[in-house]
């Protein structure tokens, strides 16, 4: 029996927008039913300054203990120190499976960690399952459009980052306090090899989390049209969002970005106007329940994905519908 079967390990950090509850709790999930399976228990690693309500979210998830590095200059912009933070963690103890969610910290950090340790990495995992000898570890691969398994060799740790929305948390029966850990690391010797010079910082409703997102991509055809996006997302209560290209040529903000170096979304409902469905835009938004496309070209990808599609100008398409939605509104 290990001494510490299973740990859903979070790195977390100061005022980290980028470590949502739900996240977390999906790890932490997806970390007991593994535990589960191992005959192991899951101890949840918290690197840096403690999130809010980490207490009430561990004895929820039935973790069996929480391990803190107390550390509080410990984040993303300290990859280096994080690394060796959590591989020295990992020295003394026998780990079965080292679980992150996939933030942007996580994919600089937990390769590194399976280096240092000798392990196995999955990133971009969907699910995992546990064998007999191995673990089968689901991930999205080839930006979004294959689904890859990997078997890992259970007699080795292995290291896994669960992309966000792959799987619903559910809390755990029983629900008792958990005891919290201090650990010691000594990080004296570590130096920085890339220095984050400024930090970009969102704040108000993540499109994430997002039931409604109405999206536009280049068939916009003019930085102006984008309001037609925003009118429509704002007429249905919903969030806009857009395609890489769009970023790229200054119209708006990366927070808005869906795909594959974007968001990974999963409203109820997706509208995507004059997008062509590439896979790299596609694997943030295939989780949506209804996708509705507007492009003038019948034959784009996006129509493959989509439940509903209107073939014509998604100008045309987002005025009128702005406006039916608001008169509905009005007449109600
Ligand atoms: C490593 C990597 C990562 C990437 N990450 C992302 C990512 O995270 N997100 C992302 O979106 N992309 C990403 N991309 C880019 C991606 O491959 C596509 O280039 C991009 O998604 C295309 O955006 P688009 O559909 O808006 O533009 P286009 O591919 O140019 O498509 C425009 C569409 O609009 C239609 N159209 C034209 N005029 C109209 C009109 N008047 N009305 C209606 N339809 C019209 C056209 O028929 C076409 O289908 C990535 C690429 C790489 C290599």
């Amino acid at each position: 029996m290990r001494e510490h079967g299973c740990i859903g390990c979070r790195v977390t950090w100061q005022g980290a927008s980028e470590d949502p509850p739900e996240e977390r709790d999906a790890a932490l999930t997806l970390a007991r039913r593994i535990a589960g399976a191992l005959g192991a228990e899951v101890r949840w690693l918290i690197v840096g300054q403690a999130p809010e309500g980490h207490a009430a979210a561990a004895a929820a998830q039935g973790v069996a203990g929480v391990d803190h590095i107390a550390d509080p200059s410990l984040g993303d912009e300290r990859p280096d120190a994080l690394t060796e933070a959590i591989a020295q963690y990992c020295a003394g103890r026998e780990v079965a499976v080292l679980l992150f969610n996939q933030g942007f910290g996580t994919r600089v950090v937990a390769p590194r960690v399976a280096h240092r340790l000798g392990a196995g990495v999955v990133m971009n995992a969907l699910d995992v399952q546990v064998d007999d000898d191995r673990l089968d570890v689901t991930a999205s691969a080839y930006g979004g459009d294959t689904r890859v398994v990997y078997e890992l060799d259970r007699s080795r740790t292995s290291v896994i980052a669960l992309l966000p929305n792959a799987v619903e948390a559910e809390a755990a029966e029983g629900g008792a306090e958990v005891p919290v850990t201090g650990i010691d690391v000594d990080l004296g010797g570590v130096q920085e090899r890339v220095r984050v010079i400024e930090a970009a910082h969102s704040e108000g409703p993540r499109l994430e989390d997002a039931e409604v997102i109405v999206a536009g991509g280049r068939g916009l055809g003019s930085e102006e049209n984008l309001e037609l996006v925003e009118q429509l997302a704002a007429a249905l209560g919903g969030m806009s969002g857009v395609s890489r290209p769009l970023v790229d040529m200054g119209w708006i903000d990366s927070s808005h970005q869906v795909g594959l170096t974007g968001k990974f979304t999963r409203p109820a409902l997706y509208i995507a106007a004059g997008i062509s469905g590439a896979t790299q835009h596609m694997v943030g938004c295939t989780a949506a329940k209804t996708i509705v496309a507007i492009n003038t070209d019948a034959d784009a990808a996006i129509f493959s994905h989509a439940r509903f599609g209107i073939v014509g100008d998604c100008n045309e398409v987002l005025a009128e519908l702005v406006r039916a939605v608001n008169e509905s509104g009005a007449a109600s």
